[in-house]
């Protein structure tokens, strides 16, 4: 039932899901399914968690809009818990994970500005995923997402990702570094993790440099690493933080987070936002917040992360097909020697949804709220398709 109406962006989907319940979507026909990617990292709680419900059917009762011309209670509550959970100073929300990367990439610039740089510079990585706008598809590691869309914004400079020496000779290079903007773990670039030192270092040359730390925590953040963000994981507290996906459980909301000089640098006229932090989105990051502290989620995903990566480990850490299992709470890849894209296909006709990204990663990315049964069946299903797809001639 394609739509002519609709852009042909996307590619072709073949599926129709009608209606979800905490860790299962179903289709148009009344098929089940564990939804082992949660609309990507998207649904944290799980579908229509009942908090999340209440909370926007109360607020929709209540006030869903007013505009950023007044103030928005929900709006400045949801900033203290997000300062507060993240070491940060303040908040600027928007309604997607890009536009908190513009908002990001903006405070850079305006740092630049005042720093007197004509063309202010921000480090990107390698394999770097960071959105589909202008600015946040050209900070984006993969040629796929920028190819037809020239003239593309100047003021980024590329080095590969978990290489700190890289970063210190461009910097012997180039005088005008403001920044470095990276993900703690890279998500559509196939759940690529650095050495453990890696942020610890970037921090320290940031520091040194003074450069300002921006780190894209809309795929890693609101629990799903099993730290509220992944840099918890570390120690280190970056300059600037974005965070999106998780934080509504569903409706769309994304933050750009600030600290120190970097929490300064906007003012009134600076950057806004029709949409952004309005009464209904940040009532629901406040239930979810609420939910994820409330129902100890972020410490199950640690636990139930480390069980499934252990389960798959065990299950094909010797099977000639794979080439590395790795994860962080529960944000799993499974590295493949060759392309699995088909894998998705045939893991819906036994009832589950996973993702491949970067072509050969088969990526798990489960609500938080998976059971231990869950996790045991998770397992055990992926375990047996990957062995079929090892047998599979190619
Ligand atoms: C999804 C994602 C984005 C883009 O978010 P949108 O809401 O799709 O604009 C940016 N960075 C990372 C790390 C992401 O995973």
């Amino acid at each position: 039932m394609p739509t002519p109406t609709l852009m042909h962006n996307y590619g072709e989907r073949t599926l129709t899901l009608v209606r979800g319940e905490g860790n299962y979507v179903w289709d148009d026909r009344g098929r089940r399914y564990l939804d082992a990617i949660s609309g990507i990292a998207v649904c944290g709680l799980g579908h229509c968690h009942p908090k999340v419900t209440e909370a926007l059917h109360e607020q929709a009762a209540t006030l869903l809009h007013v505009s950023n011309l007044y103030n928005i209670p929900p709006q400045q509550q949801l900033a203290d818990r997000l300062a507060y959970l993240s070491g940060m100073d303040n908040v600027f929300f928007s309604n997607s994970g890009a536009e908190a990367n513009e908002a990001a990439i903006k405070l850079a610039r305006k740092l630049g500005n005042e720093r007197g740089l004509a063309t202010p510079q921000i480090v990107v990585m390698e394999g770097a995923f960071h959105g589909r706008t202008l600015a946040t598809l050209t900070a984006t590691g993969n040629e796929k997402v920028q190819r037809g869309f020239a003239p593309l914004p100047e003021g980024f400079l590329r080095v590969p990702f978990n290489d700190v020496e890289a970063i210190e000779r461009l910097a012997e290079q180039h005088s005008d570094i403001v920044a470095i903007l990276v993900e703690p773990i890279q998500g559509e670039g196939g759940v690529r993790i650095p050495a453990r030192d890696y942020l610890i270092k970037l921090r320290a040359l940031c520091d040194q440099r003074n450069w300002l730390l921006m780190l894209d925590e809309i795929q890693t953040g609101n629990g799903r690493s099993g730290k509220m963000f992944a840099y918890q994981h570390m120690g280190i507290v970056p300059d600037v933080l974005t965070t999106a996906k998780g934080l509504g459980n569903g409706v769309p909301i994304g933050a750009c987070l600030a600290r120190g000089k970097a929490a300064q640098l906007f003012t009134a006229g600076s950057h806004g936002s029709t949409f952004g932090g309005n009464p209904l989105a940040c009532r629901a990051g406040l239930a979810v917040l609420d939910t994820l502290q409330g129902e100890w989620l972020i410490e199950r995903a640690e636990k139930m992360g480390a069980q499934l990566l252990q389960s798959l480990q065990i299950r094909l850490g010797n099977c000639p097909a794979v080439v590395d299992i790795r994860g962080l709470g529960l944000m799993i890849g499974i590295e493949l020697r060759r392309p699995c894209g088909e894998l998705v296909e045939q893991a819906r006709e036994q009832g589950l949804l996973i993702n491949v990204t970067a072509n050969n990663v088969l990526r798990l990315l489960p609500p938080l709220t998976l059971t231990d049964s869950e996790c045991q069946q998770l397992a055990a299903d992926i375990g047996t398709l990957i062995q079929q797809f090892t047998l599979q001639a190619v």
